[in-house]
């Protein structure tokens, strides 16, 4: 089995990469920089799927992701987003069957509007959700994608998408989605981080990352930082 790159034990995440640490999330900046932006919110727990972290972690998750949604805002002048979790480990999976790579839960995070609603439809079958913390009542055992974005309409929603046959199931365990994501962007050619690492673009957010949060007055509420409170007991 290869080792987990989310469980920071494992160094394959670089320190430089770990953007902001809170209690039981952090958020980090990994390899494959489809386009410069690309972050992930990751529990320190070695859990296969979000659905499967315990109630209280979900109002850290969404405080996490209003940090990366300002970031987005002020740093790329992006008004729009999406962000989605392959839930590929929802039903209990712990690796991934052709790759052999741990699952560890995190959410994805582009400062681009991709409708990935439209495809997704066609195969799984959607529930919406209000707040991810309705996401485990929502997937029960199941695995699932989750995605937070605009649809055809240019309507943004947030949805769980399910398997509902064993062949579905199966089908949605093997998925990936940022091929498709790479596609969809007109970026084809950087649908896995082996074919575009995207170095450069993992420097740059580095550089701009660390650039917003030193400009940003400490505790300031609209940069949405969700670790104060952590950073004030460092
Ligand atoms: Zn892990």
């Amino acid at each position: 089995m290869g080792e987990c790159v989310f469980c920071l034990s494992t160094a394959a995440l670089h320190d430089n990469q770990v953007l902001s640490r809170g209690r039981s999330v952090y958020v980090c900046a990994p390899r494959g920089q489809l386009i410069e932006g690309f972050l992930a919110v990751a529990p320190y727990a070695c859990v296969g799927a979000l659905s499967r972290l315990p109630a209280e972690v979900f109002d850290e998750i969404e405080r996490a992701l209003a940090t990366v949604v300002s970031f987005y805002r002020d740093a790329y002048g992006r008004g729009s987003w999406l962000v989605y979790e392959q839930g590929r480990g929802g039903g209990g999976a712990s690796t991934d069957a052709v790759a052999g790579f741990p699952f560890h839960a995190h959410l994805c995070a582009l400062p681009i509007d991709v409708d990935l609603h439209t495809a997704l439809a066609r195969r799984f079958t959607a529930m919406e959700i209000g707040a991810l913390r309705d996401l485990p009542a929502t997937a029960g055992d199941a695995p699932y994608l989750y995605i937070d974005g605009v649809d055809a309409g240019g309507c943004r929603r947030r949805s769980v998408y399910l398997p509902m046959t064993p062949p579905l199931r199966a089908e949605l365990e093997r998925s990936r989605l940022k091929p498709l994501i790479a596609a969809l962007a007109g970026l084809p050619e950087r649908g896995t981080w082996r074919a575009y690492p995207g170095d450069a673009e993992l420097a740059a957010l580095r550089r701009r990352f660390a650039q917003w949060r030193g400009s940003a007055p400490f505790g300031h509420d609209d940069r949405g930082d969700p670790f104060r409170q952590r950073r004030d007991g460092a």
